[in-house]
C-alpha cells in the first residue's frame, strides 16, 4: 500500500528532536507565543530573507490579517484566483471585502497578469497571487501593474515553504505573505499554525497588535483585534522542523523530478512545468489528463491513491454563490479543474514507489 503522503515517517525521522522540545515546552509553563515562537519567527523570517515575522494559529488566519492590516475592508475589492483552496477567498469575505477573480495561466496554474489590469477598479484594494503547488506566481509581472496603481500585493505563500523567484523567496516580494503550517504542508506543525512575514514596519507592528487583542500593552486595546496567537509546543515543533526544510524540498524535488522524466512523452498526461528561473517546491505533484477520471480509477484499482486540488473552483462553489459568477467566467480554473490530479509525494516517500505509481499509469497508458 503506497500512502499518499506519511507524516508519521517524517515524525519519526526526528521524533528525538521533536520530543525534546515539546516537553521543554511543558516544563516552562510559557504555552502560548513565548520564547519558542519568538525564536520560530526570528528564524522562520530569516529563512524567506526577510525583516519580520508574524506567527498566528492558521494561513487563514495569516491572510486575514494581512488584508486587514493593508487596509482591506467593507467595500473594498480584492482581486484573487478561482484556482485554489477556498481559505483565500474566505479570508478576503471575513475582511467585508469583495473578492473579485482573475483566471489563471494554463502552464502554471497561477494567477495571470494579462487579466488583472481589466479588473482593476477604484475600489480594489489589494492583489492575493496564490503560488499554487509550490510554484511561486509571476510576481514581477503582477508587481508591475500593482505598482502602477498603487495597490499592495499580498501573497499567499500557503502552499510554498521556501519557493523562489528570481531568487526571491516566497513571501518576500510582496507587502506581506502568507503561510499555513497545517500538518500536510511542506512545513507542519503538529496541529494547526500559520505565519505572516513583511519588511514592512508598520505593517508589522499592526499585525502583532491583531493577532492578540489589538493590545500593544496588556489591556490597552488599541485596535479591535482577535485571538490568533500560536502555541508554544507548535512554535517549538516548528523551530525544530525548519532546519530540515531545505534537505525535505529537495527531497520532493528528486521525487517530481523522476517522476516527470519517467512520465516524459505520454500522449495521455502532461506533467507540471517548472517555469524559468522559479524554484518549485511540489507541495502537489500534479499531472493533467483529459482522461483524469480514468488514470484515476486506474491508481486506485491498484491501490495508489491520488488527489484533486481541486475539482471544483471557488467561483463555482455553492458558498460564494452570491458573487454571481458562472460556468465558463475562468476557462482555464474550469478546465484544469477538470484535468489535474494528483500523485503521492513527500519527502520520505521511498523512491520505489514513485517507480510503483508511474509503473501502474504507464501500464494503459504512457506510449
Ligand atoms: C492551506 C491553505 C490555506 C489555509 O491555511 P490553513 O492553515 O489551513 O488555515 C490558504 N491558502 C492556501 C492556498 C492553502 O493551501
Amino acid at each position: 500500500m503506497i500512502p499518499f503522503l506519511d507524516i508519521k515517517a517524517q515524525y519519526q525521522s526526528i521524533k528525538g528532536e521533536i520530543d525534546a522540545a515539546v516537553l521543554g515546552v511543558l516544563a516552562s509553563g510559557q504555552y502560548v507565543l513565548g520564547d519558542e515562537v519568538a525564536h520560530f519567527e526570528q528564524e522562520f523570517a530569516e529563512y524567506c530573507n526577510v525583516k519580520h515575522a508574524i506567527a498566528v494559529n492558521t494561513g487563514t488566519s495569516a491572510l486575514h490579517l494581512a488584508l486587514l492590516a493593508a487596509g482591506v475592508g467593507p467595500g473594498d475589492e480584492v482581486i484573487t484566483v478561482p484556482f485554489t483552496f477556498v481559505a483565500t477567498v474566505s479570508a478576503i469575505c471575513y475582511t467585508g471585502a469583495r473578492p473579485v477573480f482573475v483566471d489563471v495561466e494554463p502552464v502554471t496554474l497561477t494567477m495571470d497578469p494579462a487579466e488583472v489590469e481589466a479588473k482593476i477598479t477604484p475600489r480594489t484594494k489589494a492583489i492575493v497571487p496564490v503560488h499554487l503547488y509550490g510554484q511561486m506566481a509571476d510576481m514581477d509581472a503582477i508587481k508591475a501593474i500593482a505598482e502602477r496603481h498603487g495597490i499592495p500585493v499580498i501573497e499567499d505563500a500557503c502552499q510554498a515553504h521556501g519557493a523562489q523567484y528570481k531568487g526571491h523567496r516566497a513571501g518576500s516580494m510582496g507587502l506581506s505573505g502568507c503561510f499555513s503550517f497545517y500538518p500536510g504542508k511542506n512545513l507542519g506543525a503538529c496541529g494547526e499554525g500559520g505565519m505572516v512575514v513583511t519588511n514592512d514596519d508598520d505593517q508589522a507592528k499592526t499585525m502583532r497588535m491583531l493577532r492578540d487583542w489589538g493590545q500593544e500593552q496588556r489591556y490597552h486595546h488599541l485596535l479591535k483585534g482577535f485571538n490568533y496567537r500560536m502555541d508554544a509546543i507548535q512554535g517549538a515543533i516548528l523551530r525544530v522542523k525548519l532546519r530540515h526544510l531545505e534537505a525535505w524540498t529537495e527531497a520532493r524535488r528528486t521525487h517530481a523530478r523522476r517522476y516527470s522524466s519517467l512520465l516524459a512523452g505520454s500522449t495521455v498526461l502532461t506533467t507540471p512545468v517548472e517555469a524559468a528561473d522559479r524554484r518549485h517546491v511540489y507541495h502537489v505533484y500534479a499531472v493533467r489528463s483529459r482522461d483524469r477520471d480514468g488514470l484515476q480509477r486506474l491508481l486506485s484499482a491498484e491501490g495508489i491513491p491520488s488527489g484533486l486540488h481541486y475539482p471544483i473552483p471557488v467561483h463555482l462553489q455553492k458558498a460564494h454563490a452570491d458573487l454571481g459568477y458562472q460556468a465558463g467566467d475562468f476557462p482555464v480554473s474550469e478546465a484544469a479543474a477538470r484535468e489535474v490530479l494528483s500523485l503521492p509525494i513527500y519527502p520520505e516517500m521511498p523512491v520505489r514507489h514513485v517507480d510503483q505509481v508511474v509503473a501502474a499509469l504507464e501500464y494503459a497508458y504512457v506510449s
